[in-house]
């Protein structure tokens, strides 16, 4: 066989022409020779496009139901987990789908072709987490997004009450209720994240009551018949205030917050307390009536006291002294005066009652002396203020200061002539047992301490033993 350049020239270019021929022939349908045509086709300005009109893309199907096409699988299973992530980001999990989410591929028109938005998508598809169910008694609360985070709730709210510190040693924390948490699946928008789970342990279950209005109700009475505070009662009856009448028979609501779980603490809290000065009045002759010296300043003291105490939520129910330290003396404050009249008189015959007692705290009567349905009311309730400052009713000396059961802190004083005057509830006492007080002074501040709802001051007047009513001595 000869080569083609031992060909005669002539040949030769035959040989070559036929080559190119064929080659044409058989590259037509080539998408190379489509170009070459476009190009030749634009060149020759005949206004036919042909553009290359098809493209590779996925159905997103959910469900079986085709939602919308996106250009690959790729970028389809990358906006489900985007989804699946911003979904869940507020509640700090990942959502889940059970939805069956598949792709089908198909070359369709590019004109055709509109990408899936993601908004689309994401409202086609339904969430769920698998969360824990905080149940309370057997009865769930709530559910908590991320299961594994149902013990570290219920441990941070027992240290939301429990707050160990050198100065408090708590001895054991538990919970009042049966307390257990169970994992559950539920819709994404039933669960809460770990914040909102914590803060609604800490606020609360808010309860709306409706009540009937009976026979001698006051709004204190009713406050204390469902355990609550007279503000509360009063804040959810608006325009209410202690002066407004009540109907008998009349419908009212009551908005009251109950904790879901209580969690009691025991264990020993050491605090620093005032002892407040005494002081000593001397008579001098040389003085006019009612002229005073201070022959001394007094200053307070300072002790160290250690209580062994029982909580349940922010409520102290129990505390007794174990221990106390005195870690600086209080000085006396000596006065000098002027011969004068006895303030506290008390007369025999005059019915029980006392003068020159005046109100130890301002504030309205929410429960007065008496029966109050089978109990004996001792005193009267004095509504204020959790921290609220109350004063000595007259002068006398401190007979005991100190946590006293139902009481909770309690203050008595003997005024001398077989009257005494008691102060119970107390947030905090500021005088001790011994101590000296004039009328006026401050001893103590409101509280909701021992048997008690609500912050008040229960006063009562003691007369040779007796409580008498509050009413008939105060001035
Ligand atoms: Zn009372």
């Amino acid at each position: 066989m000869k080569k083609a350049s031992d060909l005669p020239f002539k040949q030769y270019i035959d040989v070559l022409k036929a080559k190119i021929f064929t080659l044409q022939n058989i590259s037509w349908k080539s998408p190379k020779v489509i170009g070459g045509s476009i190009l030749l086709l634009l060149l020759m300005g005949s206004g036919i496009v042909y553009l290359n009109s098809t493209t590779s893309a996925v159905y997103v199907v959910v469900n079986g139901e085709k939602v919308g096409l996106l250009e690959s699988q790729q970028q389809a299973g990358a906006m489900i987990d985007e989804i699946l992530s911003e979904k869940g980001a507020p509640i700090g999990v990942a959502a889940k789908t059970h939805d069956s989410i598949t792709f089908s591929s198909v070359r369709i028109k590019n004109s055709e072709y509109r990408a899936l938005s993601k908004s689309t998508l994401e409202a086609d598809i339904a969430y769920y987490v698998d969360g824990a169910a905080v149940k309370v008694n057997n009865e769930p609360i709530f559910v908590l997004a991320k299961a594994e985070d149902g013990e570290r709730l219920l441990k941070e709210f027992q240290e939301y009450y429990a707050k160990p510190s050198e100065k408090n040693q708590v001895a054991s924390v538990s919970f009042e209720e049966e307390v257990e948490t169970e994992p559950v699946e539920v819709p994404l928008d039933q669960a809460l994240s770990y914040e909102q789970a914590l803060e609604k342990l800490k606020q609360g279950n808010l309860q709306k009551i409706e009540y009937t209005i009976q026979e001698n109700d006051s709004w204190w009475l009713i406050a204390r018949k469902n355990d609550m505070k007279t503000k509360e009662v009063l804040a959810s009856n608006p325009g209410a205030n202690e002066d407004t009448i009540l109907k008998l028979g009349k419908k009212i609501t009551l908005e009251k917050v109950a904790p879901y779980i209580t969690v009691v603490c025991e264990g020993v809290r050491t605090d620093i307390e005032t002892i407040p000065f005494d002081v000593v009045t001397k008579t001098d002759s040389s003085l006019s009536s009612g002229q005073t010296n201070v022959k001394q300043a007094g200053s307070d003291g300072e002790k160290e006291v250690q209580y062994a105490y029982v909580q349940k939520n922010d409520k102290v129910v129990t505390q007794t002294v174990k221990d106390e330290k005195v870690l600086k003396t209080a000085v006396s404050q000596i006065i000098e005066k002027g011969p004068q009249q006895v303030t506290v008189a008390y007369s025999r015959g005059s019915g029980s009652t006392v003068s020159g007692v005046s109100w130890p705290l301002r504030g309205p009567i929410t429960s007065y002396y008496g029966y109050r349905h089978s109990e004996f009311h001792t005193g009267i309730d004095i509504d204020g203020d959790q921290g609220d400052p109350y004063t000595a009713a007259a002068a006398g000396k401190v007979v005991s200061a100190g946590w006293s059961g139902n009481y909770g802190n309690t203050i008595l004083i003997d005024h001398g002539n077989g009257v005494m005057t008691r102060y119970a509830h107390s947030s905090k006492l500021l005088v001790s047992a011994g101590a000296r007080v004039t009328k006026g002074q401050t001893i103590g501040l409101v509280g909701s301490t021992g048997r008690s709802t609500g912050s008040h001051l229960h006063f009562e007047v003691i007369i040779n033993g007796d409580t008498t009513n509050p009413l008939n001595s105060l001035r």
